[in-house]
């Protein structure tokens, strides 16, 4: 699978920076799903490979402006590349109310189906090669996070299996391999699956919204990818006079090091840190607790896993 960082800035766009929104491309799949959608998100994909009309569906984890504002005008530039193809929006309740009113007073016509499909707190969705699970977040409107999640791969061929059981090397083999089941010439009959090693277990992705306890993940300990903010550094969290509901790099790297997540992307930046140096911090105050492989998300940024 691959993701694309779309826009890596908390509530106002900067710079360097765009507000929220990330493409996920799954294993072997031309069509691709995209996780919130700030104002500008189709400007940011017209700097990468992806194509709107190959859009399958949205999932959007809150109603803030930040993370939805860019949902109109991307579906009627859509609209405009004539695809076809129906789409699938996810989100929260009001989502709903929210593209009908817009679509009905600027008198917006699709030429393709659109689903809108308002979800809530433990969901299972299912999609053939993926599920995609919500899980409610605590933010200060409601928020759902996804949890991304691969259908397990067939075990490979075990080229030793296929030896004990006197298979001769040939053409059975690649029957084998293709998935058939092959009669032996001594009558034996042996099925693909005498001849697979253990079925390879898919990867797992969390996907966080805005939130203020990266702990929430937790059922999901062990998770190969989790993408989750990291607003502000602690000692300018603790001097805020108003605290909004994020989270800081130090919660983040302690929730992060607690549920043994393998690899952690930080997104979400206030714009108050948009330059290497206070980036640098930010990176250092999650390493003070978490081991695991860090990154820190940047626009444009692609992630093959
Ligand atoms: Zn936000
Ligand atoms: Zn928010």
């Amino acid at each position: 699978m691959e993701l694309t960082f779309l826009g890596t800035s908390a509530g106002v766009p900067t710079r360097r920076r765009n507000v929220s929104a990330l493409a996920l491309r799954p294993r072997q799949s031309s069509n691709w799903l995209l996780f919130d959608c700030g104002e500008a998100t189709q400007h940011q994909l017209l700097k990468t490979p992806l194509s709107l009309y190959r859009l399958q569906r949205i999932f959007i984890t809150h109603l803030h402006g930040d993370h939805v504002y860019g949902l109109f005008g991307l579906l009627a530039s859509r609209g405009m590349l004539m695809s076809e193809m129906p789409l699938e929006i996810y989100g929260p309740t009001g989502l709903q109310e929210m593209l009908q009113t817009v679509m009905r007073l600027s008198q917006l016509r699709l030429p393709y189906d659109l689903a809108v499909r308002e979800v809530s707190a433990g969901e299972s969705l299912a999609f053939g090669d993926y599920r995609i699970e919500t899980i409610a977040l605590h933010h200060s409107i409601t928020c759902y996070g996804y949890v991304y999640t691969e259908a397990d791969l067939p075990g490979r061929f075990d080229l030793e299996k296929a030896r004990k059981l006197g298979i001769p090397e040939g053409p059975l083999f690649g029957r084998l391999q293709r998935g058939e089941s092959i009669t032996l010439p001594d009558g034996r009959r042996v099925e693909n699956r005498d001849v697979l090693g253990a079925p390879r277990a898919g990867r797992r992705v969390l996907i966080g919204g805005d939130n203020d306890r990266p702990e929430l993940f937790a059922p999901y300990r062990g998770a190969d990818l989790m993408i989750h903010e990291a607003t502000y550094l602690q000692k300018d969290f603790d001097r805020l006079p108003r605290k909004f509901m994020h989270t800081t790099a130090r919660q983040l790297g302690i929730a992060a090091e607690k549920m043994a997540i393998k690899r952690l992307v930080a997104t979400h930046f206030s714009p108050r840190y948009d330059n290497e140096k206070k980036m640098k911090a930010i990176e250092e105050e999650i390493r003070e607790n978490y081991r695991g492989e860090l990154t820190l998300a940047s626009d444009l940024m692609r992630i093959g896993l």
